[in-house]
């Protein structure tokens, strides 16, 4: 069996709604670092999907005069559609209407039943139907609204099954105690304990006025209310992701679970007690990325004209650009504005001048000086030492799921590539036969740095760093291979082929 399993995660998204550019985030940031795992030879399991039950998604359908079982069809392929055109590397998709789901929902809801923590009571509170959540009085805004929909909020009273969370309360605060890296960053940390510091109420399990759900298996009158259903995804999927296999044992608990801070109380407090409620390990992580804003820092609206499309953005810049401003411009963990005009500039201003332009030159004096061949003499022990820990660096960040300080430390070192190319000017060493040797230095350290840059970038810009480590003849971009060597250029010998601009220059 495989070791060093890393179960990484994203939020399932709901279909009650189009993909938009939130989605496309938390997809792109969970694959970069469902990559970087990847290169180090840790044995990953990438899981997305999407939650198709619940009031909001029956409702829609019934207003469309179709099944909800339609409505979530055609918008689960939605969803499903893009992550190809995102590069998403996940190991496996997941319909929460999938069978195979359902019959694991109820096995262990089931557990939850028998272990004494359901009872059956009634209901009453103030309940919004796009979250498909009742809302406890101090988070409701004034005039009865949705703090996070901002509607209002309708009274509704029911008879359903209810799950004691509040005998969790002491667990939880264990938990956060003794793992204050449960939840990430510390400021979502801060925002959990503060929730059940408030004391925690026991919730509704199930609805009864609702069908479209997975059935109570002890009350089949009832469905489970469908944040239960959802969150059990991330346990269910591993029973059926491949045919005949249960990856159950190898990969739970899960390492990470990347969400947006709207759904922070679901998954740092409700999920980890229902774990603990079925005797299962809970995760690792959870990791709580903040919500992209437009560049003004308000909300993204089209009537505002300040979106961000994804779909535009991909067609005219393609998805390593995509990729790289989202992880570049925003924090991770943080909040942070985005547009069109951003993601023109650091295309040009970072992909095409420095990343980009590094990759050209360095080919092209190569082939113009060497003939192709990438010299096998020692390298520059200048940038021996200023390379020296970058990889161990970059790995400590993504141990922290930090892949906005990754990535600067790796820029960092490219603009340190161009500045050395200005500085030894190769150009003027080639006029000189008595500089020849020190002419292979410069091209076997920048043919070596070049190549350890996009090691390491390789998570962010999968596509363009393929291309670049075949054309530099060592397309071998394992993690093991990320260190500067000292020795000589690890690919010495090689010959590099020629490239067309990665990232060419656009007419706007
Ligand atoms: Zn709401």
């Amino acid at each position: 069996m495989p070791q060093n399993p890393f179960f990484i995660t994203t939020a399932i998204a709901y279909v009650n709604g189009q993909p938009h550019l939130g989605h496309a985030y938390e997809e792109i940031a969970t694959d970069v670092i469902a990559r970087h795992m990847r290169q180090r030879g840790r044995d990953v399991f990438f899981l997305t999907g999407t939650d198709e039950h619940g009031e909001p998604v029956a409702d829609a359908a019934h207003a469309q005069g179709i099944e909800p079982q339609q409505l979530a069809d055609a918008n689960a392929a939605r969803f499903q559609a893009l992550l190809p055109q995102l590069n998403v590397s996940n190991d496996f998709f997941i319909r929460t209407t999938d069978e195979q789901h359902a019959l694991r929902v109820q096995q262990v809801l089931q557990r939850v039943y028998d272990n004494g923590h359901v009872y059956k009571g009634t209901y009453e509170g103030w309940y919004c139907p796009r979250c498909a959540d009742f809302k406890v009085e101090n988070e409701i805004l004034e005039g009865n609204r949705c703090p996070i929909h901002e509607i209002h909020l309708t009274r509704e009273q029911e008879e359903n099954w209810f799950f004691r969370l509040s005998t969790f309360q002491e667990a939880l605060e264990t938990l956060f105690e003794t793992h204050p890296d449960f939840v990430l960053p510390s400021r979502a940390l801060n925002e959990a304990q503060a929730f059940i510091g408030q004391g925690l109420q026991d919730v509704s399990l199930s609805r009864a006025k609702l069908t479209w759900g997975v059935k109570v298996p002890w009350d089949p009158g009832h469905v489970f209310y469908v944040w239960f259903d959802a969150l059990l995804n991330y346990y269910t999927a591993l029973g059926y992701a491949r045919p005949g296999e249960d990856l159950t044992d190898r990969y739970w608990p899960a390492q990470l679970h990347v969400i947006g801070k709207d759904i922070l109380k679901f998954h740092t407090i409700f999920w980890p007690a229902m774990l603990m409620a079925a005797d299962l390990p809970v995760p690792g992580h959870v990791f709580v990325h903040g919500f992209l804003l437009a560049a003004d820092g308000r909300k993204m609206s089209k009537s505002l004209g300040n979106v961000l499309d994804p779909f535009e953005a991909l067609e005219l810049y393609g998805v390593d650009a995509l990729r790289f401003y989202l992880m570049r411009e925003v924090v991770f963990g943080q909040d942070g504005g985005v547009g069109m005009d951003g993601l023109g500039n650091r295309y040009t201003s970072e992909l095409a001048n420095e990343y980009g332009n590094l990759a050209s030159r360095t080919l092209a004096m190569i082939h113009r000086y060497r003939d192709g061949f990438v010299p096998t003499v020692a390298t520059d022990p200048v940038l021996v030492a200023e390379f020296d820990g970058l990889h161990d660096r970059v790995a400590a960040a993504f141990d922290v799921f930090d892949p906005s300080t990754a990535l600067g430390e790796i820029w960092e070192k490219v603009r340190r590539l161009n500045r050395y190319v200005e500085e030894r000017a190769p150009w003027q060493l080639a006029k000189d036969p008595s500089a020849a040797a020190e002419l292979d230095q410069v091209l076997g350290s920048l043919h070596e740095g070049l190549r350890v840059v996009s090691i390491l970038l390789a998570p962010y810009i999968p596509e363009s760093v393929a291309k670049l480590l075949e054309a530099l003849g060592t397309p071998d971009s394992s993690f093991t291979n990320a260190g500067f060597s000292a020795t000589g250029p690890l690919a010495g010998g090689a010959t590099v082929s020629q490239l067309p601009p990665l990232f060419p220059r656009l007419l706007s």
